[in-house]
């Protein structure tokens, strides 16, 4: 997609802070953080919302929701089953639509924690 900002940071025609790359799947973190550690996933692959994907995306939605636990742990927001319990921990979102408060159509998947508990809304 020509005018898709994700297409063009997946492509390398627009910088970000990449953290995470295989040859579907990119990861770099949001402009505008909402917590410590907010991360996106994304395929690069061009889906515009969660509501375009098919039965043939659905290995590659495995693997992008798989990808939350590997990123939270190498930032420091991994859950942490303790003697008192669950530690740790971070929020995985999906905006889609409109309603659903998307603003870029290309879709992601948030990623969003830090050292200190969160659990703002966004
Ligand atoms: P959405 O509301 O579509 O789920 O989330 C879009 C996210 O993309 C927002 O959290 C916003 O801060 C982030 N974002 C928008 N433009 C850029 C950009 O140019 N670079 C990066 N790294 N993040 C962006
Ligand atoms: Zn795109």
């Amino acid at each position: 997609m020509d005018n898709c900002l994700f297409c063009k940071i997946a492509s390398k025609k627009i910088p970000a802070s990449v953290v995470y790359e295989d040859e579907e799947m990119l990861a770099f973190k949001d402009i505008n953080p909402a917590a410590p550690v907010h991360l996106l996933v994304i395929p690069k692959v061009h889906v515009a919302t969660l509501s375009d994907t098919t039965a043939e995306h659905t290995a590659m939605l495995g693997r992008l929701l798989a990808l939350a636990p590997k990123l939270a742990e190498e930032h420091g927001c991994a859950v942490v089953h303790g003697p008192d319990g669950p530690q740790g921990g971070y929020k995985t979102l999906i905006n889609s639509g409109p309603n659903g408060g998307q603003e870029v159509y290309h879709l992601h998947l948030h990623v969003i924690g830090g050292p200190k508990p969160w659990s703002g809304q966004r």
